[in-house]
């Protein structure tokens, strides 16, 4: 029989934005642990596994495990319907391009740093539901190999990821609608032809309002996934259509149709804006679960870090002072609103506009492009570039511009 457990917080979800809370929350002495539901941390890995590991991480004190970089990147190459190819840069490419990652070893070990900071980890252990006294959240109820028991705690954490419960308990708003969500369906490749050191995009219907991605990994291997945006699928898909839409583009792609898959997960994500509310008394959102994913390129793991760094510092300070209130906790709100929600505001925009394109508007764009030295320039300067040159094609644009 498992006794009840005490602590200062709890932080529900092992995924990058809970390790780093998690680590940040224990630097001055609180006690904190972290709950993971799955057998494993990091696995099974739904990702396409790109991730910049320069720039904003630099700023993060957090050891990442040597051995989860499986291939350095050198930017992006964005494909129209018809083929005609835009090439970024890795600067210019944003968070989910610069190494292509194991997720796995990755999380992992986040999760050991986390760890030897002296955060304690129960895996196999699903928080339930929230405990309240007298009106207050207390901690989490949870399930450990078939038993029921609860861990009480000053403060709760949801970094619970897309599926986030745990916000909703709450009593936060963390709905989505359906313009705001991607579902995915990912392959990992062995066999495959082996690729430049690019992330490849590839646009246009055959992933209606989203994206094929084809990431290189070691050697002959690549992950391979597709994210459709659901409202832009017709009324006769069903979630399960993006892996139809994902095997389609494959079986057309023979540098692809030689491999073999030998991974396939589901999963979405969000492209919405982040959530408006993320802190409450005694309880604060992180992550996937605040709705931290980029709109536009549906990567999450940078914004996850950064939030996780100060939500840890803010938690440690609300500990030390013990004032978990709501008050207290929107340093943490203020805090990574700062630091990302302008960029996640303008690219919500933008992916606004990309749902509504036809093939036809980005073959005519990326034709306009091609033969223009651009692979070190920014999004804006290519878009006033092609207004140069062709208004009409840009007049879709010209609010963002
Ligand atoms: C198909 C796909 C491809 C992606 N590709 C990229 C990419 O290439 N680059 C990038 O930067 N981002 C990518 N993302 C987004 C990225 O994976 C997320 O943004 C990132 O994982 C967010 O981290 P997190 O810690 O908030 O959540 P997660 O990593 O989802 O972690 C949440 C954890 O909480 C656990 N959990 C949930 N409920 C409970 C509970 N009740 N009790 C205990 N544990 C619980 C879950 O098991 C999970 O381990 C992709 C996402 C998907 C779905």
């Amino acid at each position: 029989m498992m006794n009840d457990l005490n602590y200062d917080v709890v932080v529900v979800g092992a995924g990058p934005a809970g390790s780093v809370t998690a680590k940040y929350a224990v630097k001055n002495g609180a006690s904190v642990i972290m709950l993971e539901k799955r057998q494993e941390i990091g696995s099974p890995v739904r990702c396409g596994e790109g991730l910049s590991l320069e720039g904003r991480l630099d700023e993060i004190d957090i050891k990442i495990d040597r051995r989860a970089i499986v291939r350095q990147i050198d930017g992006a190459r964005l494909f129209s319907p018809k083929g005609y190819v835009l090439k970024v840069g890795k600067e210019m490419a944003g968070n989910e391009c610069g190494a292509n990652i194991d997720r796995d070893v990755f999380d992992k070990g986040l999760a050991e740093d986390a760890g030897d900071a002296g955060v304690d980890i129960m895996v196999k252990t699903m928080a339930t539901d929230l405990i309240r006294r007298n009106g207050k959240i207390a901690g989490v109820t949870v399930k450990h190999m078939g038993e029921t028991f609860n861990i009480n705690a000053k403060v709760v954490v949801a970094a619970d990821g897309f599926e986030s419960k745990i916000g909703r308990m709450a009593g936060i708003k963390t709905a989505l609608k359906p313009t705001d969500i991607n579902t995915c369906f990912q392959y990992f490749m062995v066999g495959v032809e082996e690729r430049p050191a690019y992330n490849d995009f590839y646009i246009g219907s055959i992933a209606p309002g989203g994206y094929v991605w084809v990431f290189p990994k070691q050697g002959d291997c690549a992950n391979v996934g597709i994210g459709v945006n659901l409202a832009s699928l017709n009324k006769i898909d069903d979630v399960g259509m993006a892996k139809k839409y994902l095997d389609k583009f494959i079986a057309n792609h023979p540098e692809l149709n030689c491999g073999k898959p030998i991974k396939e997960i589901a999963g979405a994500i969000s492209c919405s804006l982040p959530l408006d509310q993320t802190v409450d008394d005694n309880i604060l959102l992180v992550g996937d679960a605040a709705r931290f994913i980029d709109p536009l390129t549906g990567g999450g793991i940078v914004n996850g870090i950064l939030a996780g760094k100060i939500a840890g510092e803010v938690l440690s300070e609300a500990v030390q002072k013990n004032d978990l209130s709501k008050n207290f906790l929107m340093k943490y709100d203020k805090g990574w609103r700062q630091e990302f929600e302008s960029k996640m505001l303008r690219n919500w925009f933008a992916k606004e506009k990309l749902i509504t394109l036809k093939d036809e508007v980005f073959d005519n764009v990326l034709e306009a492009l091609q033969g223009m030295d651009i692979e070190h320039v920014t999004t804006l300067n290519i878009l006033r570039a092609v207004q140069s040159k062709y208004p009409d094609l840009v007049a879709e644009f010209e609010d963002m511009l």
